[in-house]
């Protein structure tokens, strides 16, 4: 049934996107940055922000990603009030930080809660690299944190969309404290049996791809998303060998197994629909057999898939 759902995306391959730049820039028209073709900004929008030509998935930002994946007016919101404060003293952090909020419209760099996928409830985070490149400050990860707890006591599935520039600088230790407190959290939401779905998109990099994002039962990634800790040049300064072309893309580390699979946009609804599907139906057949167990059915082996 998995290599089914899956096979829907191998046609869909497309070249790495070395030239990329960031959003698709406002306007009526927008031009591809991957094969420079000009289209109505509308019909690449209609298309999940996927090129039409060329296949190039451009950024797409944490609520138009929530509006792609979750039943209409589903959608609930948790722990928009936590805003972060400058416990370093950062010289012109909170000036940096209220300019992004005044930009994107959001309050922190990633928007968590919980909605229903095809009518089955599911705890959400999204990052979005528009904000503060995506970095992890404390909010960030006290908002993810909070979210894997929230989904631990209400016993339904997690799943989170990453896209980060790594730990935030401008916090220091703190920043790196939030690797080790997300992952405990769901060392601790596994162990009760939760499903939790981790899809890296362009760029997860640092202390992210360190930490959360490689820790799903199922870790997926978007086409030709760079994935990766350290920098390229760093990486070939300090082995002092020359790192492959596609080295840090999300192909490269499908092909060496450290992600499962890489899944389409115009598929993604339907892979994680059907893996929640599989999950609820596991989950009502050990109900009945064994009510009082938890209400969790865990299952792990899926990284194999
Ligand atoms: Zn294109």
């Amino acid at each position: 049934m998995l290599k089914r759902i899956f096979s829907r995306s191998q046609n869909n391959t497309t070249v790495p996107d070395k030239k990329a730049k960031k959003d698709v820039p406002e306007g009526l028209m927008t031009k591809c940055p991957q094969c420079q073709h000009i289209y109505y900004r509308k019909e690449v929008e209609k298309n999940l922000l996927v090129c039409p030509n060329c296949d190039h998935h451009h950024q797409m930002n944490a609520w138009t990603r929530i509006w792609s994946l979750f039943d209409e007016d589903t959608f609930i919101e948790w722990d928009k009030q936590l805003l972060s404060t400058n416990p370093l003293q950062f010289p012109a952090y909170l000036e940096k930080i209220e300019q992004d909020q005044k930009r994107t419209g959001l309050h922190e760099a990633v928007v968590t809660g919980k909605g229903l996928i095809d009518g089955q409830a599911t705890a959400f985070a999204v990052m979005d690299a528009s904000f503060r490149m995506g970095s992890m400050g404390s909010v960030v990860g006290e908002k993810i944190t909070r979210a894997i707890e929230n989904a631990r006591k209400e016993a339904i599935p997690f799943i989170i969309f990453t896209a980060s520039g790594g730990a935030r600088m401008q916090e220091g230790v703190l920043s790196l404290m939030q690797m080790s407190k997300t992952s405990i959290a769901i060392e601790r939401f596994s162990t009760a049996g939760g499903l939790m779905i981790s899809v890296m998109t362009h760029p997860t990099t640092g202390g992210v791809t360190a930490s959360f994002a490689s820790l799903g039962d199922y870790n997926f990634a978007e086409p030709h998303a760079l994935i990766g800790f350290a920098g390229r040049r760093i990486i070939e300064q300090t082995t002092r060998e020359k790192l492959p072309d596609d080295f840090q893309t999300a192909e490269f580390l499908y092909k060496h197994g450290q992600i499962d699979q890489i899944i389409h946009r115009h598929n993604m609804k339907y892979v994680l629909s059907t893996i929640l599907k599989m999950h609820n139906q596991n989950q009502t057949s050990k109900d009945k057999t064994s009510p009082s167990e938890t209400a969790f059915v865990s299952i792990k082996g899926g990284r194999s898939v």
